[in-house]
């Protein structure tokens, strides 16, 4: 096997999308950037297979519509992801200036862009797997940080885990219909048995090994 896993930071948010690589087809992770995709894959010539969500926030589905323009491959997500992502309230994408500005400290350029997207094609409630070119992606729904947030592991190898697991940062609970209850109760029981040694793909900051989150 040669896949590969490339992370894509986003031109203009501060997220991760990922590609997954296998034999000159890809899985996209997020739909947070398009340029450096639409590179990446131009480039090498691949075949997008897919496009799987983490969960229904602005950030991590910015250029959601113009990946499907573009390549016109079926997007996966729990049902309430696909609910969310059609609603600017519950996508956050009325507020994304100021959440960016919170994060950051950056006022940005232009107005803020309040946006929906489409349905996804393919919609799962909690559990879902994928079977694809000799590999599994495991989809878990874990409420807490959204209800629709939703961790992807890859094989027995990596875990895509949008935005929880960002590396020195606090889970956060707080935005819209954030749940410290179900943080608590479902996501942190099952984000606590992520055994060491698997690869952590989170939205935002840099990949690393479960067990060196503290190191560099
Ligand atoms: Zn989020």
């Amino acid at each position: 096997m040669t896949m590969k896993v490339i992370r894509i930071p986003s031109e203009r948010m501060d997220s991760n999308s990922y590609l997954v690589e296998e034999d000159g087809h890809v899985v996209i992770i997020d739909g947070s950037s398009y340029e450096g995709i639409l590179q990446a894959v131009h480039e090498q010539g691949w075949t997008v297979d897919q496009l799987l969500l983490t969960h229904e926030h602005f950030d991590h589905i910015w250029y959601l519509q113009e990946l499907r323009e573009a390549f016109g491959m079926p997007v996966i997500a729990c049902r309430l992801c696909s609910e969310r992502i059609q609603d600017v309230k519950a996508n956050l994408s009325n507020i994304s200036d100021l959440l960016y500005y919170f994060k950051t400290g950056i006022v940005r350029e232009g107005k803020s862009r309040s946006f929906t997207c489409e349905a996804a094609d393919v919609t799962f409630e909690d559990r879902f797997e994928l079977d694809w070119r000799g590999h599994t992606f495991t989809f878990e729904r874990l409420p807490g940080h959204s209800p629709a947030s939703t961790i992807i592991r890859l094989d027995d190898s990596h875990v895509f885990t949008g935005d929880y697991l960002i590396r020195g940062e606090e889970e956060i609970t707080r935005l819209r219909d954030g749940s410290t209850e179900d943080y608590e109760n479902i996501a942190r029981p099952v984000l606590e048995q992520i055994p060491d040694g698997m690869r952590i793909c989170p939205g935002h900051g840099s990949e690393y090994e479960m067990g060196q989150e503290h190191e560099e």
